[in-house]
Order: structure tokens, then sequence, then C-alpha cells
């Protein structure tokens, strides 16, 4: 009964094509979220997340602070250590 009606509202199209574009639609559509939401995320939490490593040779303390530091102090002992290279 739906599928007859909806063969009628179609017109020329029949039920199969549009099932087709319409899960297209909704692929389509996901997909949209899935980049958008992705980037947006990326962009509020990248910067946060980067982190530079510290160790510091006098009290042996790791830490860690915003990416893009060199020189950080120590939080136990305010010595300033340059940041770890791997
Ligand atoms: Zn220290």
């Amino acid at each position: 009964m739906a599928a007859r009606a909806a063969y009628i509202y179609c017109g020329v199209m029949d039920l199969l094509t549009v099932g087709v574009i319409y899960c297209f639609a909704v692929e389509i559509f996901f997909l949209g979220m899935w980049l958008f939401y992705g980037r947006r995320e990326y962009a509020f939490f990248e910067h946060a997340r980067r982190k530079a490593t510290f160790l510091c040779p006098r009290c042996n303390k790791l830490y860690a602070a915003p990416a893009g530091a060199e020189t950080c102090a120590c939080p136990r002992c305010g010595h300033e250590n340059t940041r770890l290279k791997y």
C-alpha cells in the first residue's frame, strides 16, 4: 500500500530509483556531517592536545607544556629546561 502510494507520488521514477537516490542522499548527508564535525573537533582540540615534553635534570621530574615552547621552568624546582627532542 505504501509502496504503491510512493510509486504514484513519484510519477516517472519507480520505487527502486527513489530508494537508491534516498540512500545516496542519506550517505552524502552523514559523510558531510562526519567531515564537518571531524574538522571542527580537530580545530578545537588539536592545539590543546599537542604538548612538548620536558625532563628536569635537577629533580628528575617529567612534565609537559603547550606545544611551541622551547624552554619551560620546572614546576617542582623552577629550573629552566629545554624540551625533549625525539
Ligand atoms: Zn626540576
